[in-house]
């Protein structure tokens, strides 16, 4: 049996279609999502110009720079109710709450 290693800090990866190589998987830097860059797809997605990246194209992705280790960081401590990492990141990124968790 072969155990498939998931390389999660990967952020490049090869998409393949019938042995040929017709894009990448590539990483959001705001919701950490992996998504397709196949060229010529014509999907639009949209670049932010602080992270310096492709975002994946989700609505709240292209609205709000806010990383994605803030993102988990403030839902876990929504769900532990910790106040003061609550507000920290709020006071960070006041649009924050706005994100569905
Ligand atoms: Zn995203
Ligand atoms: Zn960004």
């Amino acid at each position: 049996m072969s155990i498939a290693i998931h390389d999660s800090t990967r952020e490049d990866g090869a998409v393949v279609e019938n042995g040929r190589q017709v894009g990448r998987t590539l990483l959001c830097p705001h919701c950490g999502g992996h998504f397709h860059s196949i060229p010529g797809s014509g999907k639009k997605r949209g670049w932010c110009r602080a992270c310096n990246k492709v975002l994946c194209g989700k609505a709240s992705c292209l609205k709000y720079c806010i990383p994605a280790e803030g993102r988990f960081e403030y839902a876990e401590a929504r769900n532990v109710q910790n106040q003061k990492v609550i507000k920290k990141l709020e006071g960070r990124y006041p649009n924050i709450k706005d994100l569905a968790f």
